[in-house]
């Protein structure tokens, strides 16, 4: 089993195993995960399932590393190097030929061709890439206007089909929430990437996110979640996690929000969605944080334009193989992983040609099984997926609902008759059209097989109730 999140350098895996053991490892839906906080969980009766959304996999693809302009790891290299005195090889790269800046023009051609694709997922926007300048008040070496026009594209053409999100103000040195300015020490203990968060309480770490949610907020744009720079929260989990709840719900107001964390790029363990610190379920103001997994590592050039591992590792040319047929077929949401300096890997642009590929072989195979989701859109889905009451009678199926959620879509055993259900809340009833085949199950329509009834429908908050 490995798990690879880019720690730029130092790999992950042994220290992950022997946390697991080390923290008496709690089981989540039968895995085993970092002991983090539940919360409470609803009343459950009878035999409904809550599916996959439409009963389609969702995937996915997490783009780290990525803001307006900056070509980030070209000014994060030294800073690394220099974090380890200069003893770490892997930061021994000839960064000084690589581009200052990844253009809007291929910012541009990717979000079209996602646009067009459909493909979805989150895209970080570093606040204060490398301590270069600051999104909200300007870049050194880019006119107001450039940056000004950046942060438009993002908001017109990314923020579409993208979660945006901080990663984590700088990447690289930690921040004086007093001073604005990088700590004077240089060292791992004060980098994002390294031990700065260990030891550090809720409240110290969910007002550096605060800081950096704070900076994308002025430069008008808008995130549910936060993604980790390299091992930044990793001996702090549960206070990572109540750090999350608290400055994306202080800063933006989101419902739910999330955060990437952790990534398996093989085996079987779990890669679904992780709902933390649900609470107060049934009152005006639910609660709940999740954590989105990754299920790749990047095979598409890495943080540091490395050779890229291809096409292959995601799913191979004959559709038969790889990681995303592994996560499919088992139906869990399949979330792939990548760094926007190897998608654009200095001009060169192979990590962008492997996405189109990797989308070609999906759609060629599984059209009809998946469908691309924002990783807010999951984490919805996986909170009203845990969190929602359901109490089966032998007419109906009773929701309590904290949180909405659309195409939210449930197996009910042998529900009787051949009558179209209808879905009551309050006063509205609305009736679901029948298809005949799985691959037509969007909102409002439902699926009759010979033992079971599949319904997807919009599900209200509060209370709603689907009759048979
Ligand atoms: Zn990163």
């Amino acid at each position: 089993m490995k798990q690879l999140k880019e720690t730029h350098g130092l790999s992950r895996r042994t220290f992950l195993s022997q946390t697991a053991v080390g923290l008496a490892a709690a089981t989540w839906g039968g895995t085993t995960v970092m002991a983090q906080e539940a919360g409470v969980r609803p009343e459950r009766t009878g035999g409904v399932k809550v599916l996959n959304p439409r009963g389609r996999v969702p995937v996915g693809i997490i783009i780290d590393d990525s803001t307006c302009l900056v070509n980030l790891n070209r000014f994060a290299m030294p800073q690394f190097n220099d974090a380890w005195g200069g003893k770490q090889t892997v930061y021994h790269r000839r960064w000084k030929e690589w581009p200052a800046e990844i253009p809007d023009s291929f910012v541009r051609r990717f979000a079209e061709w996602a646009l067009d694709r459909g493909v979805k997922g989150k895209y970080s926007i570093v606040p204060y890439p490398a301590c270069v300048g600051r999104m909200d008040r300007g870049l050194p070496g880019w006119s107001r206007r450039e940056l000004e026009d950046s942060l438009a594209l993002v908001r017109e053409s990314i923020a579409p089909n993208w979660d945006i999100h901080p990663e984590m103000v700088s990447h690289t040195r930690v921040i004086d929430l007093k001073t604005g300015q990088p700590y004077p020490d240089q060292t791992p203990a004060y980098m994002e990437n390294w031990d700065w968060t260990t030891g550090r309480s809720a409240g110290e770490i969910g007002d550096y996110l605060a800081y950096a949610l704070q900076i994308l907020k002025n430069a008008g744009l808008s995130c549910e979640g936060i993604t980790t720079p390299g091992g930044f929260g990793s001996r702090a989990r549960p206070q990572l996690a109540q750090g999350t709840l608290d400055a994306v719900r202080a800063v933006f107001g989101a419902e739910i929000p999330h955060y990437f964390r952790d990534l398996y790029d093989e085996g079987d363990r779990s890669v679904a969605p992780r709902v933390e610190l649900a609470s107060a379920l049934d009152g005006d103001d639910p609660r709940c944080v999740v954590s989105i997994v990754g299920c790749t590592g990047d095979w598409t050039g890495g943080w540091d334009c490395v050779e890229p591992e291809g096409v292959d590792r995601f799913i191979t040319e004959d559709l038969s193989q790889g990681r995303m047929v592994e996560v499919i077929e088992r139906g869990e949401p399949a979330i792939m992983v990548c760094h926007w300096t190897g998608v654009y890997w200095n001009g060169e642009e192979r990590g962008f040609k492997i996405w189109q590929e990797v989308e070609r072989r999906l759609r060629a195979r599984y059209a009809d099984r998946i469908q691309w989701m924002k990783l807010c859109e999951v984490a919805r889905y996986w909170a009203a997926k845990e969190l929602t009451g359901i109490r089966e009678t032998r007419t109906s199926v009773a929701f309590e609902a904290p949180f909405a959620c659309p195409a939210f879509t449930v197996e009910v055993p042998s529900a009787p008759g051949s009558k179209a259900p209808t879905l009551a809340a309050g006063s509205e009833v609305t009736s679901l059209r029948a298809v005949s085949r799985p691959a037509d199950l969007r909102s409002g329509t439902c699926l009759r097989e010979r033992d079971r009834l599949v319904a997807c429908f919009d599900l209200p908050n509060g209370r709603s109730e689907l009759r048979g």
